[in-house]
């Protein structure tokens, strides 16, 4: 047992406006209330679009929910023209805890390069909100490499050159298993989340100890407890399972599978 808390995290990617983001939010507190789920078990995130993250801010305010809101990306910049870039300033001011920061999408469909992460995540750092960086090889970086290697090399370097580290969360997220159903086994994914922790403690120290390591690509209710199980995967980062409120309120309550 650690004493890191759980992190849910659900990526809505570009789906949902942000009135079905609302209905979306209002459904999955009211089935975590009823089934009394406990927050202090376990940090439940959402990961709107932009344009949804004022609605659910004011949504969680007003219901006093214990939710929390992520951003889906964050300009390296603070401000300027950077057309179409959202700054850490603007993110910081709607409540956003957390931004993921380097997902395989961004990677490979935007060109984000490490520098770009390492930037990235500086630029969350700047304004106090939690990085969830998100690291993982493809299918052909898996056969040529080995599942490691990259998720180590791409952590330390979005770690890298920083004056100090703030608090942040990695994900680890295998390509191959994004949107694919295929997803890795917990032995897999418990062994990358080791490795990766391993090379923070070894660069870094022992923030290794709090950091909190997830595993990302095809979690469903009916698989999360699989990964939850092992010590070294502490949550789990969640896209087309977080659209469906009664899906990702079971991916939440993993606890209530443990024993099974
Ligand atoms: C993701 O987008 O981070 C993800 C893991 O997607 P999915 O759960 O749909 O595989």
């Amino acid at each position: 047992m650690t004493n890191r808390i759980p992190f849910i995290a659900g990526n809505w990617k570009m789906n949902l406006d942000h009135q079905q983001g609302i209905a979306l939010v209002q459904k999955l507190s009211w089935t975590l209330k009823d089934a009394s789920f406990d927050y202090s078990k376990a940090e439940v995130t959402v990961f709107p679009g932009f344009t949804s993250l004022r609605s659910i801010q004011t949504l969680i305010d007003a219901d006093q929910l214990d939710l929390k809101l992520g951003a889906q990306d964050i300009s390296a910049k603070d401000s300027g023209a950077f057309t179409g870039d959202v700054s850490g300033v603007a993110l910081k001011k709607l409540d956003v805890e957390y931004v993921l920061i380097g997902h395989s999408e961004r990677r490979q469909m935007h060109s984000e390069s490490d520098e770009v992460v390492q930037a990235k995540t500086a630029a969350a750092f700047r304004h106090g909100i939690v990085p969830v960086i998100c690291v993982g090889e493809t299918l052909e970086e898996l056969e040529t490499e080995g599942a490691a290697a990259v998720p180590v090399r791409q952590t330390l370097a979005a770690l890298g050159g920083h004056e100090t580290l703030g608090d942040f969360i990695i994900a680890y997220e295998p390509v191959w298993a994004i949107g694919t159903g295929q997803v890795a086994t917990p032995e897999q994914a418990a062994s990358v989340a080791g490795k990766i922790r391993e090379a923070i403690r070894a660069n870094h120290g022992e923030v290794a100890d709090k950091v909190r390591i997830l595993y990302g690509g095809s979690v469903k209710a009916n698989n999360v407890a699989g990964f939850l199980r092992s010590p070294e995967v502490d949550g789990v980062l969640v896209g087309g399972a977080s659209l469906d409120s009664d899906e990702f309120s079971g991916i939440a309550r993993f606890q209530s599978h443990l024993a099974i």
